[in-house]
């Protein structure tokens, strides 16, 4: 399947399986993520929790750095605790597990 996605024009460009997240947005725009189906609104394109973060110049998921912005349910002091969750639950730190088959300038 071809799928065209829109990503910061500064973002890096997605490492290979298996190196070190680089923050380059690529699977978040492509698909959700469990964490994404389950807590997150319904919608079309990239994940609503995928954020640009300029001064790093990578994105982030906004449901780890903070959740609350996303869930009005949660209580702003247990915003920590549920970023370090979230982040367990999509693995973040384990390095890259999206499979792309090609990535280039549209
Ligand atoms: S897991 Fe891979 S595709 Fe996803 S943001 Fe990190 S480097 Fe990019
Ligand atoms: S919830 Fe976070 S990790 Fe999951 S798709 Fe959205 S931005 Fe990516």
């Amino acid at each position: 399947m071809i799928q065209t996605l829109i990503l910061h024009a500064d973002a890096p460009p997605k490492p290979a399986a298996g190196e070190p997240c680089n923050g380059c947005g690529i699977c978040c725009a492509a698909e959700r993520c469990p964490v994404a189906w389950l807590f997150l609104p319904l919608g079309g394109g990239a994940c609503g929790a995928l954020e640009w973060d300029g001064a790093a110049g990578r994105y982030r998921c906004g449901m780890v750095v903070h959740p609350a912005n996303y869930l009005g349910w949660l209580p702003r002091p247990w915003e920590m605790r549920a970023g370090r969750w979230f982040a367990s639950r999509i693995a973040a730190g384990s390095g890259c597990d999206f499979n792309a088959t090609e990535v280039g300038d549209a």
